[in-house]
């Protein structure tokens, strides 16, 4: 993964004084004991115990520490005994990173025979972390509240899936991303607020020259090329024109120069993603095909036609889902099935669909597009493989962001597309077609998405937490009647919290 840095999140228990030196040793040694099982458990980064907290100037300094150290994704609550949360005013308020409220306990079980009051003095989550649920309710706090036993798989599944947005939302802070050329002419869901989005989300969108580009590629050398084209027939099914002594053999060198110098650019440049519009392609001889899939496939957001939005939603997906199995792409619903005994979804693009999400072995490509008005683009074809994934969108909807996110169940297409040249996916909608499209249309849904196999829409919930976003979700228990009240009452939740910052 391009540009990812190393992230731990920090334990911090709650306690007070009250309890004297020997109860806090051993309420520091079970914290310890905690951090250590959750970071074993298949946490994606270390889970650290930072220390106990029993005074106001503590927290403070704890929460300030945290806002100041890059490697700190977040921290973790949790009131192993009772802490009066009016300590915490102070630090919480100051509190720039996000936190997860995990409300457990050390003992899993009540030794009934022998519990006794200092049993119960170490054992008091119970009420502490009420009391610690209080403030953050009272200070309308954004938080994620885990609740059960801290060996139970459930806790790290919720906490871990926290952790892996703590840390997506970490790498957008600062992040960048290059722009070439503008947007699509007259398209409307790709424009949107720059200013806002990097007030919001901290990542910031740069417009280039697609000449800027242009010399990039101009300037690669000819055993780079030849390197990667032996690399392109290692690993792909290549067709046989596009193969050394083929007949377009010259399609795939141009294709490799043009991966080669966006590389050249984007890592020049630290960038975590990019934007490409075939409107906009002076001094390039192919729209950016393959170079766009492989980019992808090593991390770095995309969105074409100038959709800065995907692109950013991409990235994040990227870090969110890294590790995990299941690849994340671009991608756009393209066209409709409408079998009334199982409508079905074919997504694609032009070139563009990231090969992390490919059943088997991309075939590598040649083939006339019509827009663009340039030579024969070079690209990566294949089937996605069968599965449960979502697609997710932001839109811009003037005052506020919306992230619309849509449950699916890839299948294999139902018969072969021989004559189809780009890569695809094809889908059912959850709960059904309808509903699904229905519901996504009125809530202003983009045609161009991050589609994921390996992030959830728990992941995606954390994250619109987190950064204060409207999320809907459309899944197996959406009912349109419901889902179009829901649509109206955020728009008069999210007028009221936002106040004079929309
Ligand atoms: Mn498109």
């Amino acid at each position: 993964m391009k540009h990812l840095h190393a992230s731990e999140v920090w334990l911090v228990t709650g306690t007070q004084e009250l309890y004297g030196p020997g109860p806090l040793k051993t309420v520091a040694s079970n914290s310890r004991a905690v951090a250590a099982g959750l970071s074993a458990a298949g946490a994606p980064y270390p889970v650290r115990f930072k220390a106990l907290f029993t005074s106001s100037e503590g927290i403070r300094a704890v929460c300030q520490e945290a806002n100041q150290d890059p490697s700190c994704a977040g921290l973790v609550l949790w009131m192993h005994t009772f802490s009066p949360s009016r300590m915490w005013i102070a630090g919480l308020s100051s509190l720039r990173k996000p936190f997860a409220h995990l409300h457990t306990q050390f003992n899993r079980d009540l030794p009934w025979p022998e519990i006794d009051m200092d049993f119960m003095n170490l054992n008091q989550a119970a009420h502490g972390d009420r009391e610690a649920g209080f403030l953050h309710a009272r200070l309308r706090l954004p938080r994620k509240v885990i609740v059960g036993h801290w060996k139970d798989p459930e806790v790290h599944y919720r906490l871990f899936a926290w952790m892996r947005v703590a840390r997506g939302w970490q790498d957008l802070q600062g992040a960048r991303i290059a722009r070439f050329g503008d947007n699509m002419r007259r398209v409307g869901v790709t424009e949107g607020d720059k200013v806002a989005a990097e007030a919001r989300f901290g990542y910031a969108v740069d417009g280039f020259g697609v000449g800027d580009l242009a010399s990039e590629v101009r300037a690669v050398g000819e055993p780079a090329v030849r390197r990667l084209c032996a690399e392109y027939a290692e690993r792909y099914q290549v067709a046989k024109e596009l193969r050394r002594g083929g007949r377009r053999h010259a399609s795939l060198r141009e294709a490799a120069r043009i991966e080669l110098g966006l590389r050249t650019f984007l890592e020049g440049g630290g960038f975590k993603g990019f934007t490409t519009t075939f409107e906009d392609l002076h001094g390039l001889r192919q729209l950016p095909g393959i170079a766009v899939q492989r980019l992808m496939a090593d991390g770095y957001g995309f969105g074409a036609e100038g959709d800065w939005k995907t692109c950013a939603l991409l990235r994040l997906m990227k870090v969110i889902g890294h590790g995990l199995p299941g690849g994340t792409s671009f991608m756009e619903d393209y066209t409709y099935h409408l079998d009334p005994s199982g409508s079905l979804v074919l997504g694609a693009h032009m070139l563009e669909i990231c090969e992390s999400i490919a059943a088997g072995t991309p075939s590598l490509e040649v083939h006339p597009l019509g827009i663009g008005h340039r030579e024969d683009p070079v690209r990566l074809v294949f089937d996605a493989r069968p599965g449960p994934a979502l697609n997710a969108s932001m839109i811009d909807l003037g005052t506020r962001f919306r992230l619309i996110v849509n449950e699916v169940d890839v299948v294999a297409p139902p018969e072969p597309l021989p004559r189809l040249p780009v890569a695809r996916a094809v889908w059912k909608c959850r709960p059904d077609f309808k509903t699904a499209c229905g519901a996504w249309i009125r809530a202003g849904g983009a045609h161009h998405t991050g589609f994921s196999y390996a992030v959830t829409t728990e992941h995606l919930r954390d994250f619109a937490e987190i950064s204060g976003v409207e999320l809907v979700a459309i899944d197996a228990g959406t009912r349109l009647t419901e889902f179009e009240k829901e649509l109206r009452w955020n728009e008069a939740y999210y007028h009221l919290a936002a106040g004079p910052r929309a």
